[in-house]
């Protein structure tokens, strides 16, 4: 199965789905990371991939990442 995202789908998945916003205009594909406002006004990048199956929507602030870094 291989859905095709377009900018158009992927700005909506993201208003239903997150309390983020999708900055970027343009997708060129899984491996491209696209700009995100999150609800708390930080901007960040993540590729659609992480956004969609990691469930990562938020920024690092809002959504530490899981594994702790420089302990
Ligand atoms: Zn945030």
């Amino acid at each position: 199965m291989n859905k095709r995202w377009t900018i158009d789908k992927i700005r909506e998945f993201t208003e239903k789905n997150s309390t983020s916003k999708l900055l970027s205009k343009e997708y060129h594909g899984f491996s491209q990371k696209l700009l995100f406002k999150c609800e708390c006004g930080n901007n960040f990048e993540k590729t659609f991939t992480k956004f969609n199956k990691n469930n990562q929507r938020k920024c690092d602030v809002c959504q530490p990442p899981k594994e702790p870094r420089g302990a």
